[in-house]
């Protein structure tokens, strides 16, 4: 009988069929050959996956100069760490607002120098990774590019951390798969994220996988973080999903906020206002303590279970 590793038992423990399935992710997964137990990925100043838990936010596109910087000088005083803004929008009807592209990067730019905020855009085609890594702290990889395996090795070169949404309709080891496709192509600086999965329900956007959170830091060492509003698709729901992203344990939350979010382009029933967005940041503080705590005891616990 093969000798597993404590971190193979633990996640046999968790379900069966995740049992030795870590070679075609071996790069991104907790095995005995990787044994890192954590990828800090380190954005100018900030640490992702460390004990901070950092907060990226911003409206779903950019729109106009007054709208991204008020926004982020509004994201910036509540605690967020990083602007989030897409100029190149992957939409679902090829008639909606599909993002104003270089110019959009250039005012994100601008929106760092004036708030010090790290930059997360998003990244479409694998032609586009070295103009927007130009401009972006991070690479953003959005639902529906995560299985664009031309785009993931460019993003193996592209020198910047990627953040990996997973496909709506992907399963955990397949949005694994991906990451080890950016980690094999030369960059191991990704950050996980779970953004709600397509189900039967309709009364939200998306189904929030919450279990997501502490299956993939079970058997991953990479930073996970949690978009509550590509999950919610409604605003109201924003900041009780963001709660229990904190709980189980995320390393951090993408959340969309606009100055007007009933006038947004795109994405508007999700988007907070900047009021929702301070008060939802507040509310969020005793939650946190919690998360630390349980990261504290997370370890004792599994192996209450996982060793003999
Ligand atoms: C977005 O982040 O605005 C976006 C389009 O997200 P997703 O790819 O998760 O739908
Ligand atoms: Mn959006």
């Amino acid at each position: 009988m093969p000798r597993h590793s404590q971190l193979t038992k633990m996640a046999t423990l968790m379900n069966p069929k995740w049992n030795g399935q870590f070679s075609c992710f071996d790069l991104v997964a907790k095995t005995d050959a990787n044994k890192r137990t954590r990828t800090l990925v380190q954005v100018r100043d900030i640490e992702i996956g460390g004990s901070d838990f950092v907060v990226m936010a911003g409206p779903c596109a950019v729109e106009s100069e007054d709208q991204l910087l008020r926004t982020a000088e509004a994201v910036a005083a509540a605690g967020a760490r990083m602007l989030r803004g897409g100029a190149y929008k992957p939409r679902s009807s090829p008639y909606a607002f599909q993002g104003l592209g270089v110019e959009g990067l250039k005012l994100l730019r601008k929106a760092r120098e004036a708030t010090g905020l790290a930059i997360v855009t998003e990244v479409m085609s694998e032609e586009d990774v070295e103009l927007i890594a130009e401009y972006a702290d991070v690479m953003q990889v959005g639902t529906r590019s995560m299985e664009n395996y031309a785009l993931l090795e460019k993003l193996g070169g592209c020198g910047r951390p990627v953040l990996l949404k997973r496909g709506m309709t992907a399963t955990l080891e397949e949005l694994l798969r991906s990451a080890q496709v950016i980690a094999m192509a030369g960059n191991p600086q990704i950050i996980l994220c779970e953004r709600g999965i397509r189900t039967f329900e309709t009364a939200t956007r998306n189904t929030l996988d919450i279990a997501a959170v502490p299956v993939l830091k079970t058997v991953s060492h990479l930073p996970v973080i949690v978009d509550p509003s590509h999950a919610a698709g409604i605003r109201c729901l924003v900041p009780a999903l963001a709660r229990a992203a904190a709980v189980v344990g995320a390393d951090g939350l993408l959340v969309e906020v606009h100055p007007h979010p009933e006038a947004a382009l795109s994405d508007g029933n999700q988007s907070l206002n900047f009021g929702e967005f301070r008060e939802m940041m507040d509310d969020l503080q005793p939650y946190l303590e919690i998360q630390q705590a349980a990261r504290q005891f997370r370890p004792r616990l599994v192996a209450v279970g996982g060793t003999d």
